[in-house]
């Protein structure tokens, strides 16, 4: 262990009271925005094994009264769940608000029963810092396995990754932070699971309408009204706008973040996961990662529409009841398809040389994709019927 972090680590097991008795730290694991997380072996693990009730009862330390209830320790084929051996402790950093850190617990222990939600064993709160304590899930890291994926295995990640997803949106929760580093995917057992509600909120808690919902015909009828009549002849930027500014949840990670958290849609619905993960789908597809660079939403924007064209996009940000004016010379009007772009990013067609075109089983990937990577949220697929997508479906024998 690096001794940087093996000074972190003693630091962390010398002020979080009673540590020491239930874990012993490994390494560190994670290290981002708002946690960082070590990989630790629980000692209790081999006195108590397949025996929840009994840790409860004895256990005087501070960990007692697991947020976990008993019942959760059986699954559904009445199996005791064994309690792992090694753990993943996600330290919170303390400058996190109470209800951030709540909210992550709470939707957590909503999904305890999703087989493909990292579950959570338990949580403990000492002073000010609080501890969530996780099962360690074994996991590839995505950079060294992206770029020789075989179709076969681009199926796979997605149809795990896609379960998941399915499971958490049924129950209402959007993830709000879908990217390689949330889902942890073992690469020999070829399954995933999802790590990371910080940013997760229920469907429907921070909305007020917004312009995406409305039906055709009213929306026509408004467009005409105001929006052309608000442009008027004059043009350039509003020196004094009156127009209340907008506001709407834009967490998320830059790269990721579906055109309508762009254009700060304050109705923000499940299908942005779906979105952040047709991305994912186009970093493998195009061999890059990270596919999309931008520094701000403006140049996400920008990136963006570099591939849709100007006249989708425009139409995009009206959707959302705002408005796209650019003169930036490398956003065409008509875009470019997916097929181009992959067929781009994987050299297949340098200037003037003859075009390898894309296979069979790529070019299903990339139908896929699209549906993934549709601008109107209402049009996009969801997880759900992303199961059912040839892409995605599992024939039956
Ligand atoms: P943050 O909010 O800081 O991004 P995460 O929950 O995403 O925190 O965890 C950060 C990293 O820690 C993950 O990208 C992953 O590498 C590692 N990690 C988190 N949970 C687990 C786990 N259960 N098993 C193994 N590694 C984990
Ligand atoms: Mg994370």
């Amino acid at each position: 262990v690096d001794p940087i972090v093996q000074e972190d680590m003693d630091k962390f097991q010398d002020t979080f009271k009673g540590i020491k008795e239930r874990f012993r730290l490994i390494n560190r694991i994670g290290e981002g925005t708002f946690s960082t997380v070590y990989k630790a072996e629980d000692l209790l693990y081999d006195v108590y094994v397949n025996d929840w009730d009994l840790e409860e009862k004895e256990n005087g330390t501070p960990f007692r009264s697991p947020p976990v209830k008993r019942r959760s320790a059986v699954d559904e084929r009445g199996m005791i769940k064994r309690r792992p051996k090694y753990v993943a402790i996600k330290k919170i950093y303390v400058t996190s608000s109470p209800m951030r850190i709540l909210n992550e617990l709470e939707l957590l222990h909503d999904l305890e029963r999703c087989d493909s939600v990292c579950p959570l064993i338990t949580a403990f709160r000492h002073t000010d810092q609080v501890v969530a304590v996780l099962p360690y899930f074994r996991h590839t890291d995505f950079r060294d396995y992206f770029r020789e994926m075989r179709m076969g295995e681009i199926q796979t990640y997605f149809r795990s990754l896609f379960t998941a997803l399915a499971a958490v949106h049924e129950k209402g929760i959007l993830h709000r932070d879908i990217k390689p580093t949330n889902f942890l995917y073992d690469t020999d057992k070829q399954r995933g699971v999802l790590v990371d509600f910080g940013l997760a909120e229920r469907e429907g808690t921070d909305s007020k309408p917004c312009l995406c919902q409305e039906s055709e015909s009213t929306r026509r009828r408004r467009i005409t009204n105001s929006v052309t009549a608000a442009l008027g002849p004059s043009s350039g930027y509003p020196k004094n706008d009156s127009r209340p500014s907008r506001r709407a949840n834009r967490a998320g990670t830059r790269g990721f973040r579906a055109p309508e958290v762009l254009f700060k849609c304050t109705e923000q619905t499940t299908k942005i996961d779906i979105w952040s993960a047709g991305v994912i789908l186009l970093t493998i597809l195009s061999r890059r990662f990270p596919f999309f660079n931008s520094a701000d939403d403006v140049e996400a924007m920008i990136e963006i529409a570099t591939i849709y064209g100007n006249k989708r996009m425009r139409n995009c940000a009206q959707l959302h009841g705002a408005v796209l004016e650019t003169t930036i010379p490398t956003i065409g009007s008509g875009g470019f398809t997916m097929e181009k772009i992959i067929l781009w990013s994987t050299c297949r067609n340098s200037d003037g040389n003859e075009e390898l075109p894309l296979n069979e089983g790529e070019k299903l990937a990339v139908k896929f994709l699209e549906c993934c990577l549709e601008l109107n949220p209402n049009k996009r697929i969801s997880a759900a019927e992303a199961l059912q997508h040839d892409f995605l479906r599992v024939e039956d024998a």
